[in-house]
C-alpha cells in the first residue's frame, strides 16, 4: 500500500516537502509523489488539494482521497470517482482560529467605524462617530460545525449576541440555535452581521439569492469565508444598491482568482480578501499520516466525509 502526495500547487507547499514531513511521522512507509510514483497499482491513498478527472483511471486500486483542505464539493462530485472510493477531509485548529478572527476582524472593522476614521485622518479631521455598542449588536454564524461553532463561541466571548444555524439541532451555550431550511428567513431578518461558513452543496448553492438576501435586515453585513457559490453574485450587487445588506466582505467568491472586470471589486459596499481567511494548516499533516495508517489497518478514518451529504 502506497501513498501518493499530488496538490500540484508548488507556490504552496512542495509534494517532496509534505511527503518529507509525513515519512518522519511514519519511518518506513512508502510515501510517494509524481516524480517518484513507480507501480500506481500499489497506490491505495491519494492526497490531493483538487482531484483530477485522470486520478481515478491513473490509480486502479484507489481507495481513499485525502483532501489537503475542508471543501470537498469538486471531490465528491467528481463523475470519474468510483463509488467505493472513500474521501477523507482535514480540520486542523489553525484555520478555524483563522476563520474566526477574520469574521471577528471585519465585524469589528465596521462596528468601530474604522474605514470612516481612516479615510477622516487623511484629510486630518477630527471627527467623532460613535462606534456600534457590541452587547445590543447581533451576529448570526450560518454552518456550526468545526470552523462555525467555533467563530460562534468566539464572537459570544467577545460580547456578541449570537445566533447560528446548521442544517440539525445544535447546542452551543450562550448561543441561540436554529436549524432547517424555515429558520433562515428567520435568523437573517434579526441579524446586523451574517458570517457563512457552510460548505458547497446542492442545497447550499445559490442560497442567498435575490429573495433571500431581501429579507436581510437592512444595512447589515453578509460575511463570507465558506464557498463562493453560496452567493448569487448579480443578485448581491443589486441588494447592496438597495442597501439590504449594506456591505459584503466576501473571502471566496464563485470564480477563484475573481476575474479582473468582475463589478465586484470596484464596488464600494464590497471589501475582498483572497481566500485568505483560513490560511495556516497548523499540524494537519499528523491526521494524513493516521489516516494512512488506519486505511492500512482497517480501523475508522479521521474526519471521513458522507459521500451522499456532501460534506
Ligand atoms: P463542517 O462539515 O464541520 O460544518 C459544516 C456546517 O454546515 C455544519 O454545521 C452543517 O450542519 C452545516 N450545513 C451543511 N449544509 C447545510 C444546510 N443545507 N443547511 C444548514 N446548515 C448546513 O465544515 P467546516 O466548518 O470545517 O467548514 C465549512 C466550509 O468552510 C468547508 O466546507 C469549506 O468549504 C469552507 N472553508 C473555507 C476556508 C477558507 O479559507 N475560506 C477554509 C476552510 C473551510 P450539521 O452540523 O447539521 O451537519
Amino acid at each position: 500500500m502506497a501513498l501518493l502526495i499530488e496538490t500540484g500547487l508548488s507556490d504552496w507547499i512542495s509534494d517532496a516537502e509534505i511527503a518529507d514531513t509525513i515519512r518522519k511521522m511514519l519511518p518506513g512507509a512508502d510515501v510517494r509523489t509524481p516524480d517518484t510514483i513507480g507501480d500506481t497499482s500499489e497506490i491505495s491513498m491519494v492526497a490531493v488539494v483538487g482531484l483530477s478527472n485522470d486520478h481515478p483511471k491513473r490509480l486502479p486500486n484507489l481507495q481513499l482521497v485525502q483532501k489537503l483542505g475542508a471543501g470537498v464539493e469538486t471531490i465528491v462530485s467528481n463523475p470519474h470517482l468510483p463509488e467505493h472510493v472513500r474521501i477523507a477531509r482535514l480540520k486542523p485548529d489553525a484555520p478555524a482560529q483563522g476563520i474566526a478572527e477574520w469574521f471577528v476582524a471585519y465585524i469589528l472593522h465596521r462596528q468601530r467605524n474604522m474605514a470612516f476614521h481612516e479615510a477622516a485622518q487623511r484629510n486630518s479631521e477630527w471627527l467623532p462617530k460613535a462606534p456600534v455598542f457590541t452587547p445590543d449588536t447581533v451576529v448570526g454564524v450560518l454552518g456550526l460545525g468545526h470552523i462555525g461553532a467555533r467563530s460562534a463561541k468566539m464572537l459570544r466571548a467577545i460580547g456578541f449576541q449570537v445566533m447560528g444555524w446548521s442544517r440539525s439541532p445544535k447546542e452551543i451555550e450562550g448561543v441561540t440555535c436554529l436549524h432547517g431550511e424555515d429558520a433562515l428567513p428567520v435568523l437573517l431578518g434579526q441579524c446586523d452581521h451574517v458570517c457563512a461558513i457552510l460548505p458547497s452543496t446542492p442545497q447550499t448553492i445559490g442560497l442567498f439569492d435575490a429573495q433571500m438576501l431581501a429579507v436581510m435586515k437592512p444595512g447589515s453585513q453578509l460575511l463570507n469565508a465558506g464557498r463562493g457559490d453560496l452567493i448569487d453574485e448579480d443578485a448581491l450587487i443589486k441588494a447592496l444598491d438597495q442597501g439590504t445588506p449594506g456591505h459584503a466582505v466576501l473571502d471566496v467568491t464563485s470564480k477563484e482568482p475573481l476575474p479582473t472586470d468582475s463589478p465586484l471589486w470596484t464596488h464600494p459596499c464590497v471589501t475582498i480578501t483572497p481566500h485568505v481567511s483560513g490560511w495556516h494548516l497548523g499540524e494537519a499533516l499528523a491526521d494524513v499520516a493516521d489516516n494512512f495508517q488506519r486505511l492500512s489497518a482497517g480501523t475508522p478514518l479521521l474526519h471521513e466525509v458522507d459521500r451522499a451529504r456532501g460534506y
